[in-house]
């Protein structure tokens, strides 16, 4: 299948984070022709091995396969579900979406719901309403009537958003942070056909509430060189300056030489742009941003691993949509495949 059926597919899928069962099926299934071995570790993170020479360097690639979301926390008497915030999600974007909550029956549809403008004070139609004053309706008469739908504490809430291709190259959807990096891995070893190195192509858990399953799989993998294939801010909106994000969408794989979890190895950064320059593929710097990818997690495992990233530039992320440019996500996969095959030794 093409990246694009692939980042379709994933995005559309669920994985909130911590419950990525969905996610994880869908990656088994299209990282197996890949691969030679698929295992599933202890935290449940999908390892792809694709076994290179006899004592060749160990590369371990991470996309996560985890997306922000909520969970189901109480249900009032009126079977209105209140709810915690898995991952980083800004307030401000909760109100009127549409969720899907994952009951042990299945999937119900809701909307995040406050209490109607037209009865809040002026005061308080000032205010940004929290996501504990908001609350999730399903439609259900009463707390009996959600218990009966199947609806339990600790049930996961997704945003229900399909994805689309809006024009050119041009997509959105939900979850691109990280299904875009999903999809790029498993694009980067269909290029890697042929490689000396040996590839574990990790698809992690729990990213976005700390680099949880990038941690437990780097310090069994052991590598000797660690790639977190992620999403960077995109800054091509009114109200971002250059001194913020120079990083565009449609303009290339993003390689971090800083954020706020990795100094990007200068071995690993080198590398990487050699890579692109050599195979003229466009690429952007980009330094100083908050927020960590899972190379933050890799680089500190056991006795250190030189790590980097390779991003793409996505616009509205940790929102129920996100939007992006699939000539970035398929550079990328060329930029990390080219990267791996100038690989001789280990550093
Ligand atoms: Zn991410």
């Amino acid at each position: 299948m093409s990246i694009q059926e692939n980042l379709e597919h994933l995005s559309n899928a669920c994985g909130v984070t911590g419950r990525e069962d969905e996610v994880r099926s869908l990656m088994i299934k299209l990282l197996k022709p890949h691969a030679d071995q698929i295992i599933v570790d202890k935290l449940e993170n999908v390892i792809a091995l694709k076994k290179g020479k006899k004592n060749a360097p160990k590369i371990m690639l991470a996309a996560h396969m985890d997306e922000i979301g909520l969970m189901v926390k109480n249900i009032t008497k009126e079977g209105l579900l209140q709810f915690a915030k898995m991952g980083g999600i800004d307030d401000r974007i909760l109100l009127a979406q549409k969720v899907l909550v994952y009951t042990i029956n299945g999937p119900l549809h809701g909307i995040i719901g406050s209490k109607p403008p037209h009865i809040q004070k002026e005061e308080e139609r000032k205010k940004i309403i929290t996501y504990d004053e908001l609350f999730i309706d399903i439609g259900a008469e009463s707390k009996e009537d959600a218990a009966k739908k199947g609806v339990k504490v600790g049930d996961p809430v997704g945003f229900d958003a399909k994805y689309a291709k809006i024009s050119g190259d041009t997509v959105i959807g939900k979850a691109f942070d990280d299904r875009v990096g999903c999809a790029i891995m498993i694009e980067t070893l269909k290029l890697l056909e042929k490689t000396d190195c040996t590839i574990y192509a990790v698809g992690t858990v729990q990213e976005e509430v700390g680099l949880r399953g990038a941690g437990t799989a780097a310090f069994n993998i052991e590598p000797d060189i660690g790639i977190a294939l992620d999403v960077t801010v995109a800054g091509d909106v009114p109200g971002v300056r250059e001194i913020d994000t120079t990083v565009k969408m449609g303009k290339g794989p993003a390689l971090s030489v800083t954020d706020a979890g990795l100094i990007t190895h200068p071995k690993v950064l080198r590398l990487l742009i050699d890579a692109a320059e050599e195979n003229k593929i466009p690429f952007q710097l980009e330094t100083g941003l908050m927020g960590a990818t899972d190379a933050a997690r890799i680089a500190l495992s056991r006795q250190g691993v030189p790590s980097g990233s390779v991003s793409i530039a996505t616009r509205y992320i940790h929102s129920p949509q996100g939007m992006l440019s699939l000539k970035d996500a398929l550079d990328s996969a060329k930029l990390t495949a080219a990267a791996i095959q100038r690989i001789q030794k280990k550093f």
